[in-house]
């Protein structure tokens, strides 16, 4: 028998439960579900480019395939599956697990309780959301770059810009709303541009993936060359020495750093993860992001015997889905809480 504390505290029994732990990461653009056979370190895991920008019933949908899919390939069924671990790039209310705000755009399909979308395939199996770079923070905490760590943060940068913190005892701090952690709103200009979440000049605007690949045009615009597809494009270009595509990201950097300096002043972390899309390019980002932190820091994180460490994200496109595994497994289902 497996006795192990939650992340809020839930005590939960494992060992004689036979059955598959399931994590939906839900970005912008994509989706990335695994699955464990519980008791081992079996996993599956699939990928799709299908998103939060599609309709609910698309993405929904394709995830629940996904599943049965990879349950499959573990040779359990979907009648095994015990958990949902659903990480989505909105703000959840942790109180009673719904959604208090889509920051980047009012436009998508996410409303009501995101643990009722998955009953009508999964009925009777708990389904546990979170916002997905709180997921990605703690998969890297628990399995990757995070491990043995104090504390972190944890970003992920792609075509929108999230972080999730996870505290030195190991609890994933999401504030009162479910906001904590929104660094890509973070004003780092206050006379840039207006954001589409209603503020003005945050990190998301100078360096989120749609905002990178608009440099890349404008600097290619009065010449014959082609700009990069996506962002991927855009950094296998920087990895291939492209000047511009090398500059755009060192600015990126220098932005992220900065608005990671506000969190780190406040949260004081032992460790900085950068993941997403951008993580990819972490070799050529991190030495301008380290060096935007030094300059604007406070120097005793830099300076003490155990300074502040800035890496690479280990698990990848992972993170998130083992993230979502881990918390679905050790949470207790969301309860419609009267204290609001
Ligand atoms: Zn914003």
């Amino acid at each position: 028998m497996t006795d192990v504390v939650g992340e809020r505290g839930n005590r939960v029994h494992l060992g004689n439960v036979v059955g598959a732990a399931v994590g939906v990461d839900v970005g912008h653009q994509e989706m990335t579900v695994a699955v464990r056979r519980i008791g081992s370190e079996e996993i599956e895991r699939d990928w799709d480019s299908v998103g939060a920008q599609k309709p609910r019933a698309v993405w929904t949908k394709r995830a629940k395939e996904m599943i049965k899919d990879l349950t499959a390939q573990l040779d359990l069924t979907p009648d095994d599956v015990v958990s949902i671990g659903l990480g989505l790039p909105v703000a959840i209310y942790p109180a009673t697990a719904t959604i208090t705000q889509v920051v980047a755009t009012s436009e998508w399909d996410l409303v009501g309780r995101p643990a009722d979308w998955f009953a009508d395939e999964f009925p009777d199996v708990p389904v546990i959301p979170d916002n997905d770079a709180n997921l990605a923070a703690y998969g890297e905490y628990l399995h990757g770059a995070g491990r043995g760590a104090h504390s972190m943060i944890y970003v992920k940068a792609s075509s929108g810009i999230g972080a999730g913190h996870v505290a030195g005892d190991g609890v994933i701090k999401r504030g009162r709303h479910g906001l904590a952690g929104e660094l890509g709103h973070l004003t780092v200009d206050r006379n840039g541009s207006i954001c589409r979440c209603g503020s003005k000049g945050c990190l998301e605007t100078v360096a989120a993936g749609p905002r990178l690949l608009d440099q890349v045009r404008e600097a290619y615009k009065p010449y014959d060359t082609k700009p990069p597809a996506d962002l991927d494009d855009l950094i296998n270009r920087a990895l291939n020495d492209d000047v511009v595509c090398c500059r755009v990201l060192k600015g990126a950097a220098q932005n992220i750093g900065f608005a990671l300096t506000l969190a780190c002043n406040i949260v004081n972390p032992a460790l900085v993860v950068l993941g997403g899309t951008l993580g990819k390019a972490a070799d050529l980002m991190i030495p301008p992001l380290a060096a935007a932190m030094r300059e604007y820091g406070l120097a005793g994180m830099f300076t003490h015997d155990n300074p502040v460490r800035i890496v690479g994200s280990e698990l990848g496109d992972l993170a998130g889905a083992r993230g979502a595994m881990a918390l679905g497994l050790l949470t207790e289902p969301p309860v419609r809480s009267s204290r609001t």
